[in-house]
């Protein structure tokens, strides 16, 4: 068998997005899947389209267009502002995109009515997090200027909170949205109904019935791939949290001291690191590293082994009070979090094993 490999459990993950929507659409709230945490998987994406999820979100049009040649029907938003040198595509391509700065809607909007097209777009409004989206003293400026463009249709507005400035979703800042909706929909004629509430994050303020009925779509991704909500510190009750396994082949195993020995400089990667004394311990060293994956999301699923430390090709695990046996060959498996799926999935070293997929085609 090829190690190091990744170990996807589709029906884990098809069960968290059948829960999830399930949960959402007692509140009005319509999921738009996303898929860039795991390079856009084929298999992945027909799992979640089954449940009856029929929107889909990524920030890289390689993704789209992907997925758009494997899967005809299938409606996708690019959530990452698009790029100027994009804008072809963008219109070609997604359904829809979010926007947030006006010389780019201004291109998309020529460049939508050269293929003929009216493109469709969600303005995104930035209520604190400091990642994309316009000021909420620049609405009417905006709002004048989109007006006047023949190319694009704005559809809905949105924000992203949780991912930059960690700045979690609250009722205030939600309500800067329905606030917004209102006045472009008022003082301006628009006929706006989505409002694109957020990512995971928000859903415990949904659940907890602190968000206005008026927001009626989420971003998802974390939630339905991992059943956690990382900004909030928490995994999501009644969701499956081992949906991704990485497998990791042992190569060196011996007993060494835990304080290295000599005169120290910097690591592979330019830290300097402190080393705590434990004895003589029992350490494996696996063939994987950074090359393959983010090891700060991994975590072993066998609590009694740890994680010491990682270079490119090296990861060094110590296994003193590990239970079972442990030899050279052996394979030590990790639960994965966001940033080593999405490692893993990009990286030629790492095989992907779809388990457990239905043979019936979505
Ligand atoms: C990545 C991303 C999401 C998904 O966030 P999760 O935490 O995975 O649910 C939503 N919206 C935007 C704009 C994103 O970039």
């Amino acid at each position: 068998m090829y190690t190091p490999y990744l170990n996807v459990n589709i029906d884990k993950i098809k069960s968290n997005a059948k829960n999830l929507k399930d949960k959402l659409d007692l509140y009005g709230i319509n999921i738009a899947f996303v898929t860039k945490g795991f390079c856009a998987n084929i298999d992945i994406i027909k799992a979640v389209k089954s449940v009856g999820i029929n929107l889909f979100a990524d920030s890289r049009i390689k993704n789209i267009k992907n997925v758009k040649s494997e899967i005809g029907d299938i409606n996708y938003i690019l959530i990452r502002i698009p790029k100027l040198s994009e804008i072809e595509d963008v219109v070609s391509l997604t359904d829809y995109s979010l926007q947030s700065e006006v010389e780019v809607i201004e291109a998309i909007s020529n460049e939508a009515i050269r293929q003929d097209k009216i493109h469709k777009i969600i303005l995104m409004i930035d209520v604190g997090d400091l990642r994309e989206g316009i000021l909420i003293e620049d609405l009417d400026e905006v709002a004048n200027k989109i007006k006047s463009l023949k190319g694009v249709k704005l559809i809905g507005i949105g924000t992203n909170v949780g991912c930059y400035g960690s700045i979690k979703p609250s009722i205030e800042n939600t309500q800067i949205l329905v606030d917004a909706k209102k006045i472009l929909n008022e003082k301006y004629g628009f006929n706006i109904d989505i409002i694109s509430g957020g990512s995971t994050c928000t859903c415990d303020l949904v659940f907890n019935g602190k968000v206005d009925r008026e927001i009626n779509m989420l971003r998802i991704g974390e939630a339905i791939l991992f059943g956690e909500d990382s900004t909030n510190g928490k995994y999501i009750e009644g969701l499956e949290q081992e949906t991704f396994v990485l497998g990791a082949e042992v190569i060196e195993l011996k007993k060494k001291p835990s304080v290295p020995i000599g005169e120290r400089g910097k690591d592979a990667f330019g830290r300097e690191k402190e080393y705590i004394d434990y004895g003589v311990r029992d350490r494996a060293i696996l063939a994987i590293g950074k090359q393959d994956t983010e090891i700060d999301a991994l975590c072993p699923l066998s609590h009694d082994i740890k994680i010491l430390g990682c270079s490119s090709d090296h990861m060094i695990v110590d296994v003193s009070d590990y239970k079972n046996d442990i030899k050279v060959g052996d394979i030590i498996e990790f639960r994965c979090g966001y940033g080593a799926v999405l490692s893993c999935t990009t990286s030629k070293y790492v095989d992907i094993n779809i388990k457990n997929l239905e043979l019936e085609k979505c």
